[in-house]
């Protein structure tokens, strides 16, 4: 299993012009064909609804990117009914047969992997960089997904009998029935796979339920593992308000598991309906309120250029963003002065372009969340050292703020905000950061800068985290490749313990058979 790298493969190969060229013109094509209706999938039908959800262009909310259909309780009835019947025959599919599919899938995305990313960046308006890794990962979690399989050869596994001569077992993981999938827009492509491939390369089926800001790369993948095989039915794509699918579907009795990446709140909520009516598995991966510690032992460029990508990367708003910056006092006012000068040199503005780090928010919910944080913090004496403006309202486009001083008891500092803003305060010690760091109920991602490796140590092993790092200049708590740091949360940040892109992340959608025989 190797991790699909495009754009540092271009930049490797002194190929940066292609990639670029390449970028624009999937753009310049998507631009000549959006505005397209898309239907939902329910086995094999295409079904339109009367109602419909307009979805526009990140960049510019008076271009059309697509017509989606408003599903109500009908079409998800349906969509179970489908879903349960193809469940009778696939969850005795081969598994070779499932990789098979996966990996079919994987080089069906490779080859439109331009037009993906440059969906990504219409749908949500991330950056072309961040887009492309975007795909990437979600060819990664095909192919890690199926090396999985392989590995573990199906999950079944013959047992020693060491009393009965005449006994033969085996433990055989089993699929549940049909999961429900809802997933959110921040990673349209790969965190709606992660979930997706999770239900049904392991036996299940999947009914689908993308975020309403996001559902063509959502539709694009479902096309894209059909086109690789995937039996009708195994996995149906819905769209519509969660009021009217996703809470009648948490009632029924027909779902067997339920996979959601989200708030904590929402979560928690989902959680709390679906187990009201049955015990039954659930797959979540829910906020961050990410910290990283900057020590006096720090290399103070790394810390800089790291905590500027996990803030500022998309704007903020991904689980993993580094949120609340803790630094040694000597190294403070340095660490400031240049993560200030850094984030001036940012470029805002049109997410198609190749100079631009940071494109418009989602949505004008999260640029009134920005507006109120900002001034939250100002009431609440912190100091805004950059940004806190709005620089654009009706093309979403906000600086990057970084906030010192806040007082450490600011509800600020304990609440996920998925806006690009960040506060900053001194500590005295490693050991105080780290209990601060602690004091919050979420534990997704952490990380620290320090070249000394017994503060590493203290680190890691004191931390309250899944997702832990030392000196990741790439982005200080973000950007997690599949086989290479499984994602997933501890605390109110997780349910199941078993990251995303990780060993284990496949047996969560399964229950244990143990299988005996005797002769
Ligand atoms: N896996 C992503 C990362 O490591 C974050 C996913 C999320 O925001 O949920 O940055």
């Amino acid at each position: 299993f190797v991790n699909e790298r495009t754009y540092q493969k271009y930049l490797e190969e002194g190929r940066e012009e292609e990639f670029h060229k390449e970028f624009d013109k999937a753009v310049n094509e998507l631009s000549s064909g959006i505005g397209k209706e898309y239907p939902l999938i329910i086995g094999k039908r295409e079904i339109r609804t009367n109602e419909k959800i307009i979805v526009t262009v990140s960049f510019n909310s008076d271009l059309r990117l697509g017509i989606f259909q408003k599903a109500t309780e009908n079409e998800l009835n349906e969509a179970i009914e489908t879903a349960e019947n193809a469940y009778k025959e696939w969850q005795y599919s081969d598994w070779k047969d499932r990789v098979e599919i996966a990996m079919r899938a994987a080089e069906l995305m490779a080859r439109h992997k331009f037009a993906l990313a440059a969906t990504i960046t219409f749908e949500n308006g991330k950056n072309r960089y961040e887009a492309m890794a975007e795909v990437d990962e979600t060819i990664d979690y095909l192919r890690y997904y199926a090396y999985l399989l392989e590995e573990n050869r199906g999950y079944i596994r013959e047992m020693e009998s060491r009393i009965y001569k005449n006994e033969k077992g085996y433990s055989v993981m089993r699929p549940y029935g049909t999961w429900f999938v809802v997933s959110p827009f921040n990673f349209p492509l790969a965190i709606t796979a992660t979930m997706t491939l999770g239900s049904v390369l392991t036996g299940n089926t999947a009914i689908v339920k993308p975020s309403s800001d996001t559902p063509l790369s959502a539709y694009n993948l479902i096309q894209i593992l059909r086109r690789a095989g995937l039996p009708d039915g195994v996995v149906n794509y819905l769209t519509g308000k969660g009021s009217e699918i996703v809470t009648p579907a948490l009632k029924s009795k027909r779902i067997a598991g339920l996979a959601f990446t989200g708030s904590k709140d929402v979560g928690h909520k989902l959680a709390k309906d679906f187990l009201d009516v049955d015990t039954r598995p659930i797959v979540m991966e829910l906020g961050g309120k990410n910290a990283v510690i900057v020590t006096d032992k720090a290399n103070i460029d790394k810390a800089v250029e790291g905590v500027f990508r996990g803030a500022f990367g998309f704007g903020g708003q991904k689980c993993s963003a580094s949120s609340r910056i803790y630094v040694e006092t000597n190294v403070y006012d340095t660490f400031l002065n240049k993560l200030v000068n850094r984030t001036k040199e940012a470029i805002i503005g049109d997410p198609t372009k190749k100079e631009t780090f940071l494109g418009p928010l989602i949505n004008s919910d999260a640029v009134s969340k920005y507006v109120k944080f900002v001034e939250e913090a100002k009431k609440g004496g912190g100091e805004i050292l950059y940004g806190g403006e709005v620089i654009d309202v009706k093309r979403r486009l906000v600086k990057p703020t970084i906030v010192s001083n806040l007082p450490l008891s600011h509800w600020l500092w304990k609440t996920e905000l998925f806006v690009p803003i960040i506060l900053v305060t001194k500590i005295g010690s490693l050991e105080e950061g780290v209990k601060l760091a602690n004091d919050v109920e979420y534990g997704l991602t952490a990380g620290i800068f320090s070249e000394d490796q017994k503060e590493i140590e203290y680190f890691f092993n004191k931390i309250e985290a899944g997702v832990v790092y030392a000196n990741r200049m790439v982005g200080a708590t973000t950007g997690a490749m599949p086989g290479v740091q499984p994602f997933g949360g501890w605390k109110h940040s997780g349910w199941t313990g078993k990251n995303a892109g990780g060993p284990y992340y496949l047996l969560s959608f399964m229950r244990e058979q143990a299988r005996t025989m005797y002769t």
